[in-house]
C-alpha cells in the first residue's frame, strides 16, 4: 500500500512503524473473508482492509473523524485477520497505535467518555471490581430496566447465588508435591481471580502436582489490556510496568522457569510487554525477558509428563478455541491433544476461527455487536451435543456460559480432574 506520510512525522518511531506495517498491505482482501465484523455488516469499513485505509488515512492527515473512529472501535482485536493475512502485515500493532492515536485527537461523546473512564476506573483494579460485583448482584432483579451498557456490565457478573471469594494470599510459594523441577509464577489476573477463583485453583493443583512450585508475586495486577485496547496508554504503561518490576524481583531473587498465563488475552499482552516497551531504555530489557518467560497454561502442561490417572472417561468436550490463544498467541491444536490425551472426546464447531464477541471489555462496549457474535457461537458450539465446553479465556466463558446448553470451563479444570485433581463443581456427579 502506498503511504504518503511526511518527512518530519516520519521521524516519530510510531509513524515510522505503522508506516512500515501499512506498506505490507497489498489490499488483496483475503482477509475480509475471515473478520467477524465484516461478516455481520458486510460494510467494507467494518473489515481490516478498510479500518487499514482508515487509519492510514487518520494518521497522515493527524486526524480522528467520527466515522473513522466507529469502524475502529467496531474492531474485535481479535486478530482473525492476522491469521489469514498472506503477507504478514502486523495489524494487531497498528490498531493498538489508531487507538492510542484516537484518544489524543478525538473527543467522545460524553456518554461514551463516561462508561470509557468507569470500564478502566474498575476492572483493573480488584478492590473496586469486588464492590463493583456486590453492586452488581444487587442490582440483577432490575437488570431489565437497565440501559445498555450497564445491562451487558450486571449480566456478566456470575450468577447472584455465587459468592464473592476471599482475597487470597499474595507473595507466598505453593511448594511441587515431590522433587521440584521448576519454579514458576502465575499471573493471577485482575477480574478472574473473582469471577472464576476456580481456574487459578485449578491451575496450581496441576502445577505443584507435577513438580512446580508456584508464586503469585506481590505487585502483580492487571497484565494492562483492557486499557491497553482502549487506547489509554498511560493506565496500561502503568500496569505493564508494576508487572515487569514485580517479576524482575522475582527473577533476580530465587529465579523463575516461567511465567505462566491461564487467561489467553492477558497472555498475548504479556508476551508483547517488550515490543511495548522497546523504546523505553529503562524498560526494554526487563520487559523483553518477562515476555520470553511468559506461556499459556497449555504450553508448559505440554513440558510436563501429566499423570492421566483419573481419564475423562470418554465424556464429550466442545472445544472452543479463544481468539486471543488461536490468533494473537498461534497456539491451536496443543490444548486439544492435551485434553484428547487426558481421555476426552474432542469435537469442534463450524467456523471456529470466529470470535465468540468477548474480546475484553468489547462486549460492553459494542453490545450488539458482541451478541450477535455470542449467540451465533453458542449456536455452533450447542449443535456438538457435548458434555461440557472448554476453552483458555475466562472473559469467553462469561460471554458464553448463558448461552450454552452445556456447562462451560477452563481447559486447566479438566487437565487437573483428569489427572488426579479436584473434580470441577460444574460437572455433575454421574459424568
Ligand atoms: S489479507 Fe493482508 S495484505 Fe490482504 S488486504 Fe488484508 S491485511 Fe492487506
Ligand atoms: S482484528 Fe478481528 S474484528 Fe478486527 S479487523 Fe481483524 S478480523 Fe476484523
Amino acid at each position: 500500500m502506498q503511504t504518503s506520510f511526511t518527512d518530519v512525522q516520519l521521524e516519530q518511531p510510531d509513524i515510522q512503524a505503522a508506516n512500515n506495517i501499512l506498506r505490507t498491505c497489498v489490499h488483496c482482501g483475503f482477509c475480509t473473508a475471515t473478520c467477524p465484523t465484516y461478516l455481520l455488516t458486510g460494510d467494507e469499513r467494518d473489515g481490516p482492509r478498510g479500518r487499514i485505509y482508515l487509519i492510514k488515512d487518520m494518521l497522515e492527515n493527524d486526524t480522528a473523524s467520527a466515522d473513522a473512529v466507529t469502524h475502529i472501535d467496531r474492531c474485535l482485536s481479535c486478530l482473525g485477520c492476522m491469521t489469514t493475512c498472506p503477507s504478514g502485515v502486523d495489524y494487531m500493532h497498528l490498531v493498538d497505535h489508531a487507538r492510542s492515536h484516537i484518544e489524543t485527537k478525538f473527543k467522545r461523546p460524553l456518554a461514551d467518555r463516561f462508561w470509557r473512564g468507569l470500564i478502566a476506573g474498575i476492572l483493573p483494579h480488584r478492590g473496586r471490581f469486588r464492590l463493583a460485583m456486590r453492586l452488581g448482584r444487587l442490582a440483577r432483579p432490575f437488570v431489565s430496566l437497565l440501559p445498555g451498557k450497564l445491562r451487558a456490565m450486571v449480566l456478566l457478573l456470575p450468577s447472584a447465588s455465587g459468592k464473592i471469594p476471599t482475597r487470597e494470599t499474595v507473595g507466598k510459594t505453593n511448594e511441587a508435591t515431590g522433587e521440584r523441577l521448576k519454579r514458576v509464577a502465575l499471573l493471577a489476573g485482575c477480574v478472574q481471580q473473582d469471577l472464576a477463583p476456580r481456574i487459578n485453583a485449578a491451575t496450581i493443583s496441576l502445577l505443584t502436582r507435577h513438580g512446580c512450585a508456584v508464586v503469585i508475586p506481590s505487585g502483580v495486577g492487571c497484565c494492562g489490556a483492557l486499557t491497553h485496547h482502549m487506547g489509554r496508554d498511560d493506565d496500561s504503561l502503568q500496569s505493564v510496568r508494576a508487572n515487569v518490576h514485580a517479576w524482575w524481583r522475582e527473577m533476580d531473587g530465587q529465579g523463575l522457569d516461567a511465567i505462566v498465563v491461564n487467561a489467553s488475552g492477558c497472555g498475548t499482552m504479556v508476551k508483547d510487554y517488550g515490543h511495548i516497551l522497546r523504546n523505553d531504555p529503562q524498560w526494554a530489557d526487563k520487559a523483553r525477558h518477562v515476555s520470553a518467560l511468559a506461556c499459556d497454561i497449555s504450553e508448559i502442561a505440554q513440558t510436563l509428563a501429566l499423570d492421566i490417572s483419573s481419564p475423562g472417561s470418554g465424556l464429550v468436550v466442545a472445544y472452543h478455541s479463544a481468539c486471543s490463544l488461536r490468533h494473537g498467541q498461534k497456539i491451536d491444536g496443543g490444548p486439544q491433544q492435551l485434553l484428547a490425551k487426558a481421555g476426552f472426546e474432542i469435537r469442534e464447531p463450524a467456523a471456529s476461527h470466529l470470535c465468540c464477541g468477548s474480546a475484553g471489555v468489547y462486549n460492553i462496549l459494542q453490545p450488539e455487536f458482541a451478541t450477535q457474535l455470542g449467540d451465533r457461537k453458542a449456536a455452533s458450539l450447542n449443535k456438538l451435543g457435548a458434555d461440557m465446553v472448554a476453552t483458555g479465556n475466562v472473559g469467553c466463558m462469561m460471554q458464553l456460559a448463558g448461552r450454552l446448553d452445556a456447562p462451560v470451563l477452563h481447559s486447566v479444570e479438566l487437565l487437573n480432574w483428569a489427572t488426579g485433581g479436584e473434580r470441577p463443581e460444574m460437572i455433575r456427579q454421574d459424568k
